[in-house]
């Protein structure tokens, strides 16, 4: 099913977010994992896409097994880097053919070891362009990455949310936002969005924090604040790996817990392969189904 229509059936939808292992031996893990994320009944499992090499192969096979095998709705991530629009028309024939409905658009990361991102000769240059491309071919649902405290390239979220109208206005269908630690982030987003006349829906991605060096570095790179409490807290506890993961799903709980008090559409949990936080967090909110 299209994931816009999933937004018209129903009040709430549940999502999670896994990635193509490196290695392939981790495959058959990963499958464990989706099968546990399965009996948590998710309205849908979507799966990242690779800076290069065998990821991308890898996105479509997980892509088609979490549809046709495990008989969940998919959200297949597919990005601009170092792809011609024919390469992307490949990858969306093949898709197509696996019965995979939806895709999340987005322009990608530099590759490893490059800082900025250049587009590829007879390829895109930003996510917007994707979008349309996608779009002109009628057969996807197709979602777009928000930052609520706007993206690291960005010189203003206020730009950012100009360019995220863009994609919008491409033809996107919903949006889902980059992690964040703050509510009110998402809230002035969500606000400004509105303002600007977004009115798709729109899931905040949570990332329940499991490992101290892991968030520090996810942070960065993404250019999201942690709240000083929160910093303190997973500082003071980074030798003991068991506190911060404990201290990172409590958080994580407190966190939704907001937010389903202020009308949210949804819930998307970057959930890192493991579904044993998720699983806590949704019993803990009495979300599990
Ligand atoms: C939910 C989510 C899932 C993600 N999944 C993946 C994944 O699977 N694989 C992966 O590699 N990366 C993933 N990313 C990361 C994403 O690829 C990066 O953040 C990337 O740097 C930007 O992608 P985008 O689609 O947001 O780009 P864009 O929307 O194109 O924006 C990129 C930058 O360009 C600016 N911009 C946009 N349009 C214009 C324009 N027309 N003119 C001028 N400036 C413009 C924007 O303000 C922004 O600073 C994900 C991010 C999120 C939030």
């Amino acid at each position: 099913m299209k994931i816009n229509n999933l937004f018209y059936q129903k009040k709430f939808i549940l999502s999670f977010e896994v990635f193509p292992p490196k290695r392939e031996g981790n495959l058959e893990n990963l499958y464990v994992t989706i099968t546990e994320l399965g009996e948590l009944k998710p309205d849908f499992i979507s799966v990242t896409y690779g800076a290069g090499g065998g990821t991308r192969e890898k996105t479509i096979e997980i892509s088609s097994r979490v549809k046709n095998g495990f008989n969940l709705e998919v959200l297949a991530h597919l990005t601009c880097v170092q792809s011609t629009k024919d390469d992307i028309a490949v990858i969306l024939e093949l898709l197509k053919e696996e019965n995979v409905e939806n895709i999340l658009a987005l322009r990608g990361d530099p590759p490893e070891g490059t800082e900025r991102f250049i587009k590829t000769a007879g390829g895109f240059e930003y996510a917007n362009e994707l979008v349309q491309f996608i779009k002109a071919r009628n057969n996807f649902s197709v979602g777009v990455a928000g930052y609520p405290e706007g993206h690291i390239e960005a010189p203003s979220l206020k730009a950012d949310m100009i360019n995220l109208k863009r994609k919008v206005d491409a033809g996107a269908d919903f949006i889902i936002t980059q992690l964040f630690f703050d509510n009110d982030a998402f809230y002035n987003f969500r606000d400004q969005a509105i303002a600007l006349g977004i009115h798709i829906p729109m899931l905040p991605g949570i990332f329940p924090i499991l490992n101290y060096s892991q968030i520090i570095r996810i942070a960065t790179l993404a250019g999201v604040r942690i709240p000083p409490r929160l910093r303190e807290k997973v500082e003071l506890n980074k030798d003991k790996p068991q506190e911060v993961e404990k201290y990172g799903i409590e958080y994580a709980i407190i966190q939704i817990d907001n937010l389903i008090k202020n009308e949210i559409a949804g819930l998307h949990l970057y959930c890192m392969n493991k579904s044993h936080p998720v699983k806590k967090i949704l019993a803990e909110l009495s979300l599990s189904r």
